[in-house]
């Protein structure tokens, strides 16, 4: 378990609790910025989140200084759609950000969906 009471780590906040490795979860990528583990109730048949380690509630929240893990996560997805196997058949990345969106945990997460064809638009 990892002690941080800082704006980097918020301890009331489900994703950095297992981004400290306070809660389990089924863990498919890490480096020094972001976090890949599979969703825990799975809208498709493959379902995973990539989020920063570092507490940003939402895009909203997001500022210059994040450029880096904010680019280091776009960077990570398709290493982790490729441990998924789907970096051949492809898949699609989703922030949902606010109410309209049904954001529902307030750490960034990129949902990285696939494993089967998807429709557009998805409403
Ligand atoms: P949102 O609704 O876009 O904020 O996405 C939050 C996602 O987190 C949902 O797809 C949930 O199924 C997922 N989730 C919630 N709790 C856990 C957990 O403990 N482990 C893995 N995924 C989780």
């Amino acid at each position: 378990m990892i002690a941080m009471h800082n704006s980097f780590y918020n301890p009331d906040c489900l994703f950095c609790r297992i981004a400290a490795g306070e809660i389990p979860a089924d863990i498919v990528y890490r480096d020094e910025h972001v976090l890949a583990f599979r969703d825990i109730n799975p809208a498709a048949p493959e379902h995973l989140l990539i989020i920063p380690l570092k507490h940003i509630a939402s895009l909203n929240e997001l500022q210059s200084e994040d450029k880096e893990i904010a680019g280091h996560l776009l960077l990570a997805a398709g290493e982790v759609a490729r441990r998924a196997g789907l970096y051949d058949s492809g898949y699609r990345m989703v922030f949902n950000t606010g109410a309209d969106a049904l954001q529902s945990v307030f750490h960034i997460h990129g949902h990285l969906i696939g494993g089967c064809r998807m429709g557009w638009p998805p409403f």
